[in-house]
């Protein structure tokens, strides 16, 4: 039995699917500008785990992910188009076929990292680009319900006429929305599109881009039907982007949206919050250029729950990364088991996991019983390596594989552990230290046992 924070109501609710045995989720995905950073990655995790853990307790699930490669602003109707300004950033002309190019550019991007973040492929990635029809139809069934006003630069919709406008909160005395555009008729009104006398699609009411929100109320609704289970997105989305959804998709079909809306918390940095805006942001390749692995991300963003901002550190990345190492050390120290032999999940333990990732996903959670099992010598090692394959069918951490496993280790990395074997033995334990630093530079860590020196890769 799942119970989630619904940030529609601000409270914790038990899941009930719409159909029974079935979940249907929209994720917000991400505008392919740019590299997406890490920050980012943290929403398309949120997905990801909401999806496994639905999959894991044996719901069916369909998941759409959208892809903004065209539409009008973040969360001012004012911001330029962030594909042109994409275009304009990278020094190259700014023509459709290039928006093309510089969207078909950055989504392949986007799908290497959720590779690399062994975030499973959503069944649906829908590209705006490919939905205007459907932007169109769904603006025209409004302006056809007496929601939908034009003005000099666009098509807007009229918040007032929507009593219940404004669910999700943190709408509130937004004034300044309203001096940016003298026009609108009220200040929360916001745009379904935006004319563009040089570039864009036709429509009826000429030629130009749909609004970022429009977009995702057409296609979550095309590929889900209405209403549909979970949307999730960065909580920063929630007073506008996603208040203007449920406005948009509530008024067009007269019913309801998503029941239940999930927000991830940011990924902040010493100076603020990360944002492509603030140019402080890091992506998964820097990452990787300083030798730390993906998934070493996605264990330490695990460490936290969703709802819960969480400070990237460097430092903090390595703790991850060596827990992480840990981990999968200790896992490729269990048997494996063969035909005739072969470990069972043991139940107290998987009950205890589901528990936690069922209490709102509470991966935190989930991986103290990952610890307190590795450490439970009452449990056989052939069914703690079975279960733990098991939990990880939702912890998407690839314990199966070791890629820090060291196989063959290079003549010169083993004449530096044997001069720091003899370190030791003699107490010279600066040198050790010092030989230990070393290996590192070259790409491998060293960890002491009672025993011996282990050796695995950065
Ligand atoms: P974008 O590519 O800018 O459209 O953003 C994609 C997703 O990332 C959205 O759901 C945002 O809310 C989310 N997001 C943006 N910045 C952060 C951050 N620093 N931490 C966590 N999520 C973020
Ligand atoms: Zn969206």
């Amino acid at each position: 039995m799942f119970s989630v924070y619904n940030s529609l109501g601000k409270r914790l609710e038990t899941v009930q699917p719409i159909r029974k045995g079935e979940v249907g989720i929209y994720s917000c995905g991400p505008t392919v500008y740019d590299y997406a950073h890490i920050g980012n990655l943290r929403s398309f995790l949120l997905s990801d785990l909401v999806r496994r853990s639905f999959e894991y307790s044996g719901l069916k699930v369909k998941q759409v992910m959208n892809i903004t490669d065209v539409g009008i602003g973040g969360n001012n109707d004012e911001g330029e188009d962030k594909i042109i300004k994409g275009l304009k950033r990278e020094g190259k002309e700014v023509t459709m076929e290039s928006m093309k190019e510089l969207g078909d550019f950055y989504t392949e991007k986007f799908k290497v990292d959720m590779r690399k973040l062994n975030i499973l492929t959503p069944h649906v990635l829908p590209r705006a680009s490919e939905h205007i029809a459907e932007d169109i139809e769904m603006i025209q069934t409004l302006d056809a319900k007496g929601f939908v006003y034009k003005i000099s630069d666009g098509v807007y919709f009229d918040t007032s006429k929507d009593p219940n406008y404004g669910k999700l909160g943190g709408t509130g005395g937004d004034e300044s929305r309203i001096a940016e555009n003298s026009e609108k008729r009220n200040a929360k009104d916001f745009a379904l599109w935006k004319f563009n006398q040089n570039l864009g699609y036709p429509s009826p009411w000429g030629q130009g881009f749909p609004g970022w929100h429009i977009e995702c109320s057409a296609m979550s609704t095309k590929y889900l039907g209405q209403p549909f289970d979970f949307h999730t997105g960065g909580i920063d989305l929630a007073p506008i982007h996603h208040n203007n959804e449920i406005a948009q998709s509530e008024n067009a079909c007269g019913c309801g949206f998503a029941h239940y809306w999930l927000h991830n918390e940011f990924v902040n940095v010493a100076d603020g919050k990360m944002a492509k805006s603030e140019g402080n942001h890091i992506t998964l390749r820097t990452l990787v250029d300083k030798g730390l692995s993906p998934l070493a991300y996605r264990y330490f963003l695990l460490g936290s729950h969703y709802r819960t901002p969480t400070n990237f550190s460097w430092e903090a990345l390595e703790a991850s990364q060596n827990a992480y190492r840990r981990l999968k050390e200790y896992i490729s120290t269990l048997p494996k088991g063969g035909i005739f032999k072969r470990g069972r999940v043991n139940q107290t333990y998987k009950k205890e996991f589901t528990e936690a990732m069922e209490s709102d996903f509470n991966t935190p959670e989930a991986l103290a019983v990952v610890w307190k099992l590795t450490k439970d010598v009452s449990v056989p090692s052939l069914d703690k390596r079975a279960t733990l394959l098991d939990f990880d069918k939702v912890l998407g951490l690839e314990l199966e594989e070791n890629e820090f496993e060291v196989k063959d280790i290079p003549a010169e990395i083993r004449k530096l552990l044997q001069e720091r074997a003899a370190a030791r033995k003699n107490k010279d334990f600066p040198t050790s230290d010092r030989l230990r630093d070393e290996i590192k530079k070259k790409g491998f860590v060293v960890e002491d046992t009672d025993t011996e020196q282990r050796i695995s890769r950065v």
